[in-house]
């Protein structure tokens, strides 16, 4: 049985295993193949490229922070890339100024907080993201940490995270995200773009002018998708012609979903990896 997960995140984002850890992770977890796809960097692929254990094979990527422009107020999402080149200017560029905004983002979340009285600090925050990607989730660990809130999830409720001390972070528009992973060889697939519980979803109409742009894949089966979500997001893929991912978004103790409790199908995989030109699968 080939096991293939192809979304997990390192502590070069918001996971909170290393990238070696997370390689280690996969292997022993009886995954084939996984995918490193840290949120808007790819400062992980090196060390789990270095890590990666005989017999799993690696998949280097990353989860775009993106929006839909077209409607008012704009829509976030997800895109994941794969096997695009790193070097790629307009690519790296874009990488570096969201991460970049992730930090000043994150900041002012923490001046927010601290003016209404939460003992938390910005140098804590930060040394929680550890020179990764800084993302609400090393915020939400310095909650806990203060004892106001005991998990995560907690911590995006709406009297926190989720909406009282919300700032937005800058995003790519989602059309030129698109045309960038391409441009540096790369293949995008929409990270569950059917997830309610996160909160507004962009209409099908949207996927079919992406799937029009060069949008190569639907990440169907997610644990925010329910089953009648990843049943739409399949046959949606499938009237379009766009390839059906399944992949667990493990996100070490951030999250309590486990590796490979969704995977992709060989068939899906093969197609995604002859599309891409940008670097090679290891392994
Ligand atoms: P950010 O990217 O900074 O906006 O933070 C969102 C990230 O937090 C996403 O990557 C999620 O995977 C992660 N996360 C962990 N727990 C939750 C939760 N309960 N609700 C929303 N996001 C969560
Ligand atoms: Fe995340
Ligand atoms: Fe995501
Ligand atoms: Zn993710």
């Amino acid at each position: 049985m080939t096991r293939i997960d192809l979304h997990c995140h390192s502590t070069a984002s918001d996971g909170t295993l290393t990238p070696a850890e997370l390689v280690r992770a996969g292997a022993a977890a009886g995954l084939s193949v996984m995918a490193i796809t840290d949120h808007d960097t790819t400062g992980g692929w090196d060390e789990a490229a270095a890590a990666r254990p005989q017999g799993l094979t690696l998949v280097r990527g990353a989860e775009l922070s993106c929006r839909w422009f077209g409607v008012e107020p704009s829509i976030p999402l997800h895109l994941l890339a794969y096997l695009f080149d790193p070097r790629e200017p307009r690519l790296a560029a874009d990488l570096a100024r969201l991460r970049n905004d992730r930090e000043q983002r994150a900041e002012k979340i923490v001046e927010l907080l601290r003016a209404d009285g939460v003992d938390i600090s910005w140098p804590e925050v930060s040394g929680y993201a550890a020179g990764g990607s800084v993302g609400r989730p090393h915020i939400a660990q310095a909650l806990i940490r203060a004892g106001l809130v005991r998990t995560t999830d907690e911590a995006f409720a709406s009297r926190w995270l989720g909406a009282r001390y919300f700032v937005p972070k800058a995003d790519l528009d989602v059309f030129e995200a698109v045309r960038a992973v391409r441009e540096a060889g790369g293949v995008t697939v929409f990270a569950h773009p059917n997830a309610t519980v996160r909160g507004r979803i962009v209409p099908d109409k949207l996927i079919v002018d992406l799937a029009a742009a060069g949008l190569f894949g639907l990440e169907a089966d997610h644990e925010d998708h329910t089953p009648e979500q990843r049943a739409h997001v399949r046959a949606l893929a499938g009237e379009l012609g766009l390839v059906v991912t399944g992949s667990s978004d493990f996100h070490g103790t951030h999250k309590t979903v486990r590796l490979g409790a969704f995977t992709t199908e060989l068939s899906a995989y093969r197609k995604i990896v002859s599309a891409a030109t940008g670097v090679p699968v290891l392994g």
